[in-house]
This record gives C-alpha cells, sequence and structure tokens, in this order.
C-alpha cells in the first residue's frame, strides 16, 4: 500500500487497529428484559474486574482516576437505573445502558461545580467501556501497548495522539490526516515512522499483521519477505549512522561562517520531552506546549500539577530558558470534560486565548502555577492566538493582577518574567510593530500562521497542496514580524514547523530571525546547517526570494541546492 510518509524512519512491527468511531447503541424492544439484564451484569463485572487488576499495576494520579472510575461503576445507584430502564421500557442490554448511563451524566452535568460537572466526561468514558463490551467492540488500551506496535485507523485524534505508549509505538498509519496535523508534528517529535492517507487501509490490513513501513516515502508493506526485511534493516541502519555523525555538534556553537549568532531551541510536549531537548543540546525550550497536560488528564490539572511541571521543566534546564504557551485548545484539540461548544468552523472559533480570555479562573490557575514555577527557574510566558493589541493588554492586566496576587500572600515569583506571544494569525503580523511595543519577544506559529493566511486548514489532505510555507505572502509576513520585533528592541523566534526544514533555515537566517525553535531530533542538522551558511549571502536570497510572486518559484529558488528531503 502506498500513502503519504510525513515522519522519516524505517517502522517494523505487528498491526494494531484502533478503531475509534463513535460506539453507538441501537434501541430495540425485547421481550426477555431477564436475559438483558444479565448481559449488563456480565458486561459491568469484566469491566470492573479489568479496572481492579490495572489498579494493582499503576500508581499516582493514573490509580486515583482509575479509583474513581471504580466508584463510578459500584455505584448501586447507576445499576439501579440501568436495570430499572431496561425492565420498565423493555430495551436491550445496550440501549439501556446508554439511557441509564445519559440521565447520570445528566445530573452530573447539571451540578454547579465546575470539578463535579468535568466528572461527567468519566461517566461518558465508562459508558463506552460498558458498551464496547456487550457490543464485542473492545477497545484498545493506548498507554499500554506490547512493543513494536504499528498503530493503523481511519484518523489519530490529538486527544489519543497524548495518550499514546511511546516507546512501544513502531509506526503510525492512517487513512486520513496532513502532514501538518498534531498526530504528524508528534510523529516527528518523536520520532515514530508515519504515514498518512493511505486509501482503503482498514480494509486491507488486519490486526496483528506484521507491517513495514518507511515513513518518507509513504510505502507500507504486509508480510515483508525475508530479503525485504534485511534490506529495511539496512536503511535503519543507514539512518543511524547519519544521526552519529551529527554528534559533532552538540558542543559547538550556533553561529554563521561570518559570525552571525543565533540559537535553537526545543519544542516540548511534555515535561519529561525536556531529556531529548538537553540531550540534542537545544539551548533552551522555545515552545512547551501545555496543552497536552489538560489532554493527558481526565479533568483540569489542578495548580499545584501544574506547577510541579513547569518547575520541573524550569529545574532541569538549569538556567537554560522556557516558554511556557498558556493553554492552546480548540480547532483540532479538543478535551472532553471541557465541554467545548459544537461550532461551525472550530479553527475560526473559540479557542486558545479566547477560551482564556472568557474562563478567567482557568486562565488564573495556569498563570499562578507558571508564575510560582518561575522562582525556580528562567520562564517566560507566551500567548497563542493574540489577534489584537486588546487581546494582549487584557491577558497582560489578568497576568498583572495573578502577579499582585501573589505578592499579597508573599509567595515567590519572577517578578521581571517575559511576557510573549505567538505570531500566528496574519492580523498580528501585519500590526507587529505596535504588538511589539507592549510584548518582550515574538515566536511565528507558521503552522497556524499558513492556514489563516492562505484559508487552509491545516490537516486538510484534500487541499494539503494549497497549504505551502513557500507562499510569498507568508514570507512576507514573517518579514513583518522580524522587522516589526527589531525595531522595537524585542527579539523574534519561530516555533512552527517551518523553523527546522532545511530549505527555509536559511531564508529565515536572511531575514534576521533571532531563535529557532523544533522538534529536538531536528536540531543537530539544523545547527550544522547554520555553521555552513554565510549571513551576507543568506540576506541577498531573503532579499531576492522577497522578490518572486509565487510559491512554485519561490520553492524553487530555495531548493535548487538542496538535497535531502524537506517535510
Ligand atoms: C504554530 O501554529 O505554528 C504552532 C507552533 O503552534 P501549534 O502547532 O501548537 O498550533
Ligand atoms: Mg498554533
Amino acid at each position: 500500500m502506498q500513502g503519504k510518509g510525513v515522519s522519516n524512519g524505517i517502522g517494523l512491527g505487528k498491526v494494531i487497529i484502533l478503531d475509534n468511531e463513535e460506539i453507538k447503541a441501537e434501541k430495540t424492544i425485547v421481550e426477555n428484559t431477564e436475559k438483558e439484564i444479565e448481559i449488563f451484569q456480565k458486561a459491568l463485572d469484566e469491566v470492573i474486574q479489568e479496572i481492579k487488576e490495572l489498579l494493582n499495576r499503576i500508581s499516582g494520579t493514573e490509580k486515583e482516576i482509575m479509583q474513581a472510575y471504580l466508584m463510578i461503576l459500584e455505584d448501586p445507584l447507576l445499576s439501579e437505573e440501568i436495570i430499572n430502564t431496561i425492565k420498565e421500557e423493555k430495551y436491550n442490554a445496550a440501549y439501556g445502558v446508554e439511557v441509564g448511563f445519559n440521565k447520570v451524566i445528566k445530573m452530573f452535568e447539571q451540578i454547579d461545580d465546575s470539578y463535579m460537572a468535568s466528572r461527567s466526561s468519566d461517566i461518558k468514558d465508562m459508558k463506552e467501556k460498558v458498551l464496547s463490551k456487550i457490543l464485542k467492540k473492545d477497545t484498545v488500551n493506548l498507554s499500554k501497548l506490547p512493543k513494536n506496535t504499528i498503530i493503523a485507523t481511519k484518523e489519530l485524534k490529538t486527544s489519543d495522539t497524548a495518550k499514546l505508549d511511546l516507546k512501544n509505538v513502531a509506526g503510525i498509519i492512517t487513512e486520513m490526516g496532513g502532514i501538518n496535523s498534531h498526530m504528524s508534528i508528534m510523529a516527528r517529535n518523536h520520532e515514530i515512522p508515519a504515514i498518512v492517507g493511505v486509501k482503503d487501509l482498514l480494509l486491507n490490513i488486519s490486526n496483528d499483521d506484521f507491517v513495514a513501513i518507511n515513513g518518507e516515502t509513504g510505502e507500507i508493506v504486509i508480510n515483508p519477505t525475508k530479503e525485504e526485511c534485511v534490506k529495511l534493516e539496512q536503511m535503519k541502519q543507514a539512518i543511524a549512522m547519519e544521526k552519529d555523525e551529527l554528534e559533532k555538534y552538540k558542543d559547538k556553537e550556533t553561529v554563521t561562517q561570518d559570525g552571525h549568532r543565533v540559537q535553537i531551541f526545543a519544542n516540548i510536549g511534555i515535561p519529561q520531552d525536556v531529556e531529548s531537548a538537553i540531550e540534542n543540546s537545544a539551548e533552551g525550550v522555545g515552545l512547551f506546549r501545555t496543552e497536552f497536560l489538560y489532554m493527558n488528564s481526565s479533568s483540569c490539572p489542578t495548580e499545584e500539577e501544574q506547577f510541579e511541571a513547569y518547575k520541573s521543566v524550569a529545574e532541569n534546564l538549569k538556567g537554560k530558558r522556557a516558554v511556557i504557551r498558556t493553554l492552546d485548545i480548540g480547532g483540532d484539540k479538543n478535551i472532553q470534560y471541557m465541554n467545548l461548544p459544537e461550532e461551525q468552523n472550530p479553527f475560526l472559533g473559540y479557542r486558545a486565548i479566547r477560551i482564556c480570555l472568557d474562563d478567567i479562573p482557568l486562565f488564573k490557575t495556569q498563570l499562578r502555577a507558571i508564575l510560582r514555577a518561575s522562582s525556580y527557574g528562567n520562564l517566560a510566558i507566551m500567548l497563542p492566538m493574540i489577534s489584537s493589541v486588546e487581546e494582549l493588554r487584557k491577558a497582560k492586566e489578568i497576568i498583572q493582577e495573578v502577579k499582585d496576587e501573589l505578592k499579597n500572600k508573599d509567595i515567590k515569583f519572577d517578578e521581571n518574567i517575559e511576557i510573549g506571544i505567538m505570531i500566528e494569525i496574519p492580523s498580528a503580523a501585519l500590526m507587529a510593530e505596535s504588538l511589539a511595543k507592549e510584548c518582550d519577544f515574538f515566536s511565528i506559529g507558521t503552522n497556524d500562521l499558513i492556514q489563516y493566511t492562505v484559508a487552509v486548514e491545516r490537516g486538510n489532505e484534500k487541499i494539503e497542496k494549497l497549504y505551502s510555507k513557500y507562499h510569498p505572502a507568508i514570507i512576507k509576513l514573517i518579514k513583518m514580524a522580524i522587522d516589526g520585533a527589531h525595531k522595537n528592541c524585542i527579539h523574534c523566534g519561530m516555533c512552527g514547523e517551518a523553523a527546522s526544514r532545511p530549505a527555509f533555515i536559511p531564508l529565515l537566517i536572511g531575514l534576521g530571525l533571532d531563535e529557532f525553535s523544533m522538534n529536538s531530533n531536528k536540531i543537530l542538522n539544523a545547527r550544522m546547517m547554520i555553521r555552513n551558511l554565510n549571513y551576507e549571502d543568506c540576506k541577498k536570497l531573503a532579499e531576492k526570494a522577497l522578490t518572486l510572486s509565487s510559491s512554485t518559484e519561490v520553492e524553487l529558488f530555495l531548493k535548487k541546492d538542496l538535497f535531502t528531503s524537506d517535510f
């Protein structure tokens, strides 16, 4: 089979199919309700038993969550509700579970307490577990996978991506999804070979098939021959050797041949990613996508949980800077327990800073955690999706309020913590000069900047060809952001995927970008490239690129001397 490679590498392993279609219970009226009650009881007992077994193997927050799940399932009120529904309405077991659980979910949602209301998503999870037993649709436990698993699915949702047991994932193949979706970014981040857009994947593949995938070419071979396996193993080794070659750049400065110094930072999703950032000699963290803390949890992480996460990043970086981006949820990053409204255009809707400026307690909890952690290292706050000066001002007012509250309580924090913004909406790039007067730094988010500039949804493979970082409008907006920052003496970085692209790096150097932030595994390659560049030549290259009028011209021009693949 053939798809589109979105994350390099060779993956060999056994397939686990992830069926993430919503489980739906059909309504049937039955005569023998006793039999249906028995089916329900059996399914409930099985789920309870599985959770009890799991409790012996886990600890910490995960254990607490599972204990809460157990309490829900063992609550006699829930069973009574379901049994009565089956008896009175003469429903089949599955539909009785659906209706009975829904009544309890509704009760929780009506409680005027955001913590209790958010528990309703736990009950929904439990409903799915019991239903999947009755309908014999076993769900995959994504956080505990066998070694060398190749995940095959229609589409890997961002919330599922967050749960993946990464060390055991040898590859990901999907029918849908694009090169710029969060799943693809995550796969590149963790060096997991990935292929998207595989037509009829689920018709042609089965659980336990042994497959080989090539994340560069997009090839998938089911049950490869011995010879094919040997060839693939050799390719795997060649990739590993190339990586070894880059090791020598670990203790080198990021500087061009003619002495122009820039910095390379790492993008991280969870605190543990700092390890790989340090291992790859990142000069700091330029983007901590904190939404993964929220997506990895079944309710909003508490201030204490967040404080511990940010503190560990600050401490482990030992004085190097870490930019903590405030919650960037919405769009393709949904969190069930937040009960975000269904929207016609989620990417243009209620998301990121818009949610935080609306739900002040949610925002303040995160800010308190970041500020408290700031006294343990070198942290900065970054606001996503800023589209106007008003939003920046409002966010800064709230940050000041939190600072005042902490001061009144004698709680320590870094009073001079820098506040920066993402430039990822065209209006922000156009207003860069005004915005730069009121914040401490910029970081350009090309992933969103491209989608909003050319009006092409970033994960939509059907229109993927139109989503181009080479569009002359993107180059102009990047220049505006960098110039706006420099005119006001603040620095400008880039944490979108374009920052690590070999074809783009000389252009960004020429445009004057100060900081590159990228997946840790791209850092050494980028440093090697930059050390071979000449700043004066790059400036000329940028000047020329700015005169071109189509994406094709820009792409051909920037790729003319390039021999490596450029996702
Ligand atoms: C971006 O938009 O470029 C970015 C870095 O943020 P995210 O990919 O998390 O939206
Ligand atoms: Mg973004």
